[in-house]
């Protein structure tokens, strides 16, 4: 529970602080594009070489102002909308989401279980979620390799899950690649907000705390197994809704765990 909310204040200190410089430095670059843009209208074409200098400064410009725009959404991630979500239903649409974006080397795999209650959470974060999850399974297996993506019902049985709310079941979304996975310790740092392994320009660090972030936030546990050249495994456990609210609040002593 320390971890947790040690993590949580990490998440929160950091999301202000991002949020506020990411608005400074959006209106400075604001400021340098329409610049870049006035300038090249009035360059003559025939001088090419000052046209490519304004053409790699705004080139570097549009990708600052990407940058800016995620960082953006990472400070307002605070506000979820949780609604009630039928899982197969949404990673349906993901799945197909996903599989146009992945390339023809990885080949997704899914299998839906069934009789998965609804759970309560805010679906567009839950699509961004595994739409991360994917991103991060194309860059772990640049050679190609399987994306697998399951989803089943989860009984505890007996121990609650560690930093979840207590429900009588839990969504289980499983999602597996066959990439080059992490040694333990990256395994130990990949939910650190900015903690990144790629190269400057291709990694934030902020994929992997914006899901843990969500998840806790949603009342639900996240695991993570992975080895060096065997590929990695997510394992997101969401609380079920059960009459219209998730099961939360009765206290843990009394919650009958099916099979505890
Ligand atoms: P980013 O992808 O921007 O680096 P993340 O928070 O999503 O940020 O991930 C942090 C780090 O965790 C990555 O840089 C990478 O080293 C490692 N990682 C995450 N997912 C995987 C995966 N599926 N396979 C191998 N390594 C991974």
């Amino acid at each position: 529970a320390e971890n947790r909310l040690r993590q949580a204040q990490r998440m929160e200190a950091v999301g202000q602080l991002t949020g506020g410089i990411a608005h400074d430095f959006n209106n400075m670059l604001a400021v340098i594009i329409s610049s870049l843009d006035l300038l090249k209208r009035r360059i003559t074409a025939d001088d090419a070489r000052v046209v490519k200098l304004i053409d790699n400064a705004r080139e570097g410009a549009n990708r600052a102002a990407s940058l800016t725009a995620r960082l953006l959404a990472f400070s307002r991630r605070q506000s979820l909308n949780p609604q009630t979500v039928e899982v197969n239903t949404l990673m349906m649409g993901v799945v197909e989401l996903i599989g146009r974006t992945l390339g023809e080397r990885i080949t997704v795999e899914t299998k839906f279980g069934e009789d998965i209650p609804p759970v309560f959470v805010d679906p567009g974060e839950l699509e961004n979620v595994i739409i991360n999850l994917a991103a991060n399974a194309r860059d772990a297996m640049p050679d190609g390799g399987t994306l697998r993506i399951e989803t089943a019902r989860f009984v505890p049985n007996g121990e609650p899950l560690p930093e979840a709310e207590v429900a009588s079941a839990y969504a289980l979304i499983s999602v597996t690649d066959t990439g080059q996975g992490m040694p333990a310790e990256v395994v130990e740092r990949v939910f650190e907000p900015f903690f990144t392994t790629k190269p400057v320009g291709k990694g934030t660090g902020l994929g992997l705390s914006q899901v843990h972030g969500f998840v806790h936030q949603s009342g639900g546990h996240i695991s993570i197994e992975s080895a060096p050249d065997e590929g990695t495994r997510l394992d997101i456990y969401l609380p079920v809704q059960i009459l219209g609210r998730v099961v939360s609040s009765a206290p843990r002593a009394e919650m009958p765990l099916v099979g505890g």
